[in-house]
């Protein structure tokens, strides 16, 4: 390396990964509220958190999210997780057992070794988790919880990863909040629930315009979904050079996933092919009917959507989507459905199961866009102080105004009165407290209402209840 290049190398600036980002103050006031916001909601519900690993065995996510999917065919953070040349050699020991491999047998060893070396990598393999639906139901099934009383309800939030194409609205490294629930009956009166707690947040957290879609999939069954796709296969058969490549290639893979195709000129051919409505067997028929009555029963608006669709064959019944505008192209903040063959695909007893998860970038995205994401995080009261008395006045003062809940700042270095209050200013501070000598020989202190520029002399306890009595009547 030439010494220009090392200098450069030197004073190289770091800078977030694509995809990723830091999420700063004020905006983390928002992340909080709205997080917070979950915890309230989800719990009048009756649901308890849970927080799970970032990582994951690889397979958990290849065997749950399903191999042909976008998210494991292409878009997973995924590396080998061994720690040393010990951990290594000891678990290609263990492989070696496994296998009835005599590790004495030299020629064996020569031809089998390969077949080890590449078995130990393969389960060694852990990936960072690109959703959390996969690791609840690993959980579920770990920690036997089909033997608490049914259905269990979690949820959970936390940051996800996906190698997408950045944009506005899609990022690398995402948040999600969501939620599921385990076990027990299929009852419509639990999909609907669920889609009511949601509603009730983004009512909650202030989001204007959302739109609920929702769908039934019918089951795997040739009387149901399986001979709606057999149909949807043929139909798109006939027009398939009218399609684009992704499509054509989709008719084979995945035939629904065409049905959520944005192309635009596939848009008019796509609106003449058969809707799944028509050919539900007569228990989803009944299924889907029970909750929409549910949804009404409970007053969420709703509207089906006939295209939405999910492409894994243990998706079932009730699908649905949320929408908020501001978001462009990237307007989904939510997605869900039934799921009731995971666990069991998993390893677990058949268990039914429900879940959503709410893309929360996005949702604090439109709340952003629709004005209600001002998040206020001036201080309270910013204490001018000059002079080494009143320098430990002002410790005390901030010591007994942050105990009653407010937002102080203390400069640390001594300071003009002027330019305090400059700083007060720019800081977005209600009040400055004035204290110089004056003031604490007196026992008066001087409270400074910035907007107003009006000042009052207090004795120290008055203070403390003059500032709560404004806060109160400001909140
Ligand atoms: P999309 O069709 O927008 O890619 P998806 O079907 O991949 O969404 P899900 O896996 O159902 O999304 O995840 C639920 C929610 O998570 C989405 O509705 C969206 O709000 C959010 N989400 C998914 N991927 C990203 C991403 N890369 N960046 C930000 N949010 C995301
Ligand atoms: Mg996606």
């Amino acid at each position: 390396m030439s010494d220009a290049t090392a200098k450069k190398e030197e004073r190289r600036k770091f800078q977030a990964i694509r995809g990723t980002r830091d999420l700063l103050p004020p905006e983390t006031a928002l992340w909080n509220h709205v997080e917070q916001t979950a915890h309230e909601v989800f719990s009048t519900f009756g649901y308890g958190e849970i927080r799970l690993p970032i990582f994951e065995s690889t397979e958990l996510f290849a065997r749950a999210v399903g191999g042909e999917t976008d998210i494991v065919s292409k878009e997973m953070y995924t590396f080998p997780d061994l720690f040393d040349l010990a951990e290594i050699i000891g678990r290609m020991r263990d492989v070696t057992i496994e296998l009835g491999i005599d590790p004495g047998n030299e020629a064996k060893w020569q031809e089998k070794g390969h077949g080890v070396a590449k078995k130990v990598l393969e389960e060694s393999t852990v990936t960072l988790r690109p959703e959390a639906t996969a690791s609840v139901c690993r959980a579920y099934i770990e920690h036997n919880m089909q033997q608490l009383p049914q259905p269990v309800k979690l949820y959970y939030m936390g940051p996800m990863f996906r190698r997408e194409r950045p944009q506005k609205g899609r990022y690398r490294q995402f948040y999600q909040i969501g939620a599921e629930i385990l076990g027990g009956t299929d009852a419509p009166g639990i999909d609907a629930e669920v889609i009511e707690m949601l509603m009730t947040f983004f009512d909650k957290v202030g989001l204007q315009g959302a739109t609920l879609y929702i769908n039934s999939i019918g089951h795997n069954a040739d009387n149901c979904r399986r001979g709606y796709v057999a149909q949807l296969k043929a139909a798109l058969e006939k027009v398939k050079d009218k399609l684009g490549p992704d499509s054509q290639r989709r008719i084979d893979t995945n035939p629904l996933r065409v049905l959520d195709s944005k192309i635009e000129s596939e848009q008019a051919i796509i609106a003449m092919l058969p809707h799944i409505a028509d050919h539900l067997c007569d228990e989803c028929k009944t299924h889907y009917a029970a909750v929409k009555r549910q949804l009404e029963l409970r007053g969420v608006l709703y509207q089906e959507n006939w295209r939405l669709v999910r492409g894994l064959d243990y998706y079932m019944r009730t699908t649905f989507e949320i929408t908020a505008p501001g978001l462009g192209s990237q307007n989904a903040v939510c997605g869900g459905g039934r799921y009731d063959g995971l666990v069991e695909l998993l390893g677990g007893p058949p268990t039914k199961g429900i879940g959503f998860a709410i893309g929360e970038d996005r949702l604090i995205l439109s709340l952003q866009e629709s004005g209600k994401g001002k998040a206020q995080q001036g201080r309270d009261v910013y204490i001018a102080w000059m002079g080494e008395r009143a320098y430990a006045a002002a410790v005390h003062a901030a010591k007994d105004l942050r105990k009653a809940g407010f937002s102080v700042e203390l400069p640390p270095v001594e300071q003009k009165f002027g330019k305090a209050l400059g700083q007060a200013d720019k800081l977005g501070a209600k009040y400055a407290l004035i204290l110089g000598d004056n003031e604490v020989s007196e026992g008066l202190w001087t409270l400074k209402t910035l907007s107003t520029g009006e000042q009052a002399k207090f004795p120290e306890p008055d203070l403390l209840e003059f500032l709560s009595q404004q806060k109160n009547v400001s909140s």
